[in-house]
C-alpha cells in the first residue's frame, strides 16, 4: 500500500469527522454573526422606542426654548397635591389704566412662550386656555395679568392660545375657539381645554381651571349681573370641557355668526350627548366683568333661535369636522400663543 493509498483511507474514513467539524465551526459563526444582529436590532428598537417616548409634542414644544439633556433626564417629580397650598381664596382684582404688557412680562418671568408647568411638582392635568378676541387688546392685558397667576397657583401646566379673527367680517367666537382647539392640539396632546371670554377675569382661584368627568361651567355669577345665574342652562362665558368630550360633540358650531347663541347650541350638544354640565359653588365661580360697549361686528344675532332649533339634526355634520379656516400666522408671544386666522365670513 503506497502513501497516497494509506492516506486517502484515512481521510475516508474520517471524512464524517472532519465534515461534522466543518458543520459545527459553520453553526458557531452563524450563531455568533446573529447574536450579534439580534442585539444590534434590538439596541435599535429600544433607541426608537425611547426617543418617539421622548420625543412628544411637549418635548419639541420644551426644545424651541431649552434643550432637554437626555443623559441627564431630571429625577421624576411627585404629582402636586389634590389642593394646591398656593391659592389664596378671593382676590381683590386691579384694572389700572397704566398697566402695560411689558409689567405682565416681568411678572411672569417663569411663563415661556404662554405656556408654565410648576417645577416642584408634576401638574394634575395639563390644560389649554383658548381665548377669541379681536381688537380688545386691553381687556386681554388685564385678563393676562390676573390669569398667569391665578392658574400658577393652582399649580397647573399650561398654556395660553388667543385666537385673532383677521379681517372685518362679523364675529364668530365659536368657530375661533374651534380653530384654538385644533391648533393648540398641533403643539401638545393638551387633556384638557378652557374656553374663555376675553373680558371676564375670574375672582377666586379656588375656581379651578380643570377638567372633570363632566362638562363645566365655570361662571355662576358676575358683578354686572348681581352674581346670579343668568338662567338655568346658561353655558356662556368660561367653560371646561376634556378633549375627549369637546371631540365627541363635534366642538362649537361654526354657523354663528354675531353676538349670542353658540353657547347654548355646546348646551345643545352636550345634553345629547348625555352628558351633565356642573358648576362650581356660587360664592367661588364669580368673575368681573370688564365693562365696555358691544363692538361694531359683533351685532346680536337675530337669527339664533332659529339655528338653536336645528342643532340636533345638524351637528353631526356642523362643527370640528367642517371647520375651514385659514391659519394667517402663529406668533409665539411670551405670555401667550397668538393665533390669526381667517375664518370666512357669513353665508348669505
Ligand atoms: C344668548 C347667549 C348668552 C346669554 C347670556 C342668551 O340669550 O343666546 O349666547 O350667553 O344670553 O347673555
Amino acid at each position: 500500500m503506497g502513501f497516497c493509498s494509506r492516506v486517502c483511507k484515512i481521510l475516508r474514513r474520517s471524512k464524517y469527522v472532519i465534515l461534522l467539524v466543518l458543520v459545527l465551526s459553520v453553526l458557531a459563526w452563524i450563531a455568533i454573526f446573529s447574536r450579534e444582529t439580534v442585539k444590534s436590532v434590538l439596541l435599535s428598537s429600544a433607541i426608537k422606542q425611547t426617543l418617539t417616548k421622548g420625543e412628544s409634542l411637549r418635548d419639541k414644544l420644551n426644545s424651541r426654548t431649552s434643550a432637554p439633556n437626555r443623559l441627564n433626564t431630571p429625577p421624576q417629580k411627585a404629582e402636586c397635591p389634590q389642593e394646591s397650598p398656593l391659592l389664596q381664596g378671593p382676590v381683590k382684582l386691579s384694572f389700572e389704566s397704566s398697566l402695560k404688557l411689558t409689567d405682565v412680562e416681568s411678572d411672569n418671568k417663569d411663563v415661556t412662550e404662554g405656556e408654565y408647568e410648576p417645577s416642584d411638582c408634576t401638574a394634575r392635568q395639563s390644560v389649554a386656555i383658548l381665548i377669541p378676541h379681536r381688537n380688545r387688546e386691553r381687556h386681554l392685558l388685564y385678563l393676562l395679568h390676573h390669569l398667569h397667576p391665578f392658574l400658577q397657583r393652582q399649580q397647573l401646566h399650561y398654556a395660553v392660545y388667543v385666537i385673532q379673527q383677521a379681517g372685518d367680517a362679523t364675529f364668530n367666537r365659536a368657530k375661533l375657539l374651534n380653530v384654538g382647539y385644533l391648533e393648540a392640539l398641533k403643539d401638545y396632546n393638551w387633556e384638557c381645554f378652557i374656553f374663555h371670554d376675553v373680558d371676564l377675569v375670574p375672582e377666586n382661584d379656588h375656581n379651578l381651571y380643570l377638567c372633570d368627568k363632566q362638562p363645566k361651567h365655570l361662571v355662576v355669577g358676575r358683578n354686572a349681573t348681581g352674581y346670579k345665574l343668568r338662567y338655568k342652562g346658561y353655558f356662556g362665558g368660561v367653560t371646561a370641557l376634556t378633549k375627549d368630550h369637546f371631540f365627541q360633540v363635534n366642538g362649537f358650531s361654526n354657523a354663528y355668526w354675531g353676538w349670542g347663541g353658540e353657547d347654548d347650541d355646546l348646551r345643545i350638544r352636550v345634553e345629547l350627548q348625555k352628558m351633565k354640565i356642573v358648576r362650581p359653588p356660587a360664592d367661588v365661580a364669580r368673575y368681573t366683568m370688564v365693562f365696555h360697549k358691544r363692538d361694531s361686528g359683533n351685532e346680536i344675532n337675530k337669527d339664533r333661535m332659529r339655528l338653536l332649533g336645528r342643532t340636533p339634526q345638524v351637528w353631526k355634520k356642523d362643527g370640528l369636522n367642517s371647520c375651514s379656516y385659514k391659519t394667517l400666522s402663529v406668533e409665539r408671544k411670551p405670555l401667550y400663543v397668538n393665533v390669526t386666522v381667517d375664518i370666512g365670513k357669513p353665508q348669505k
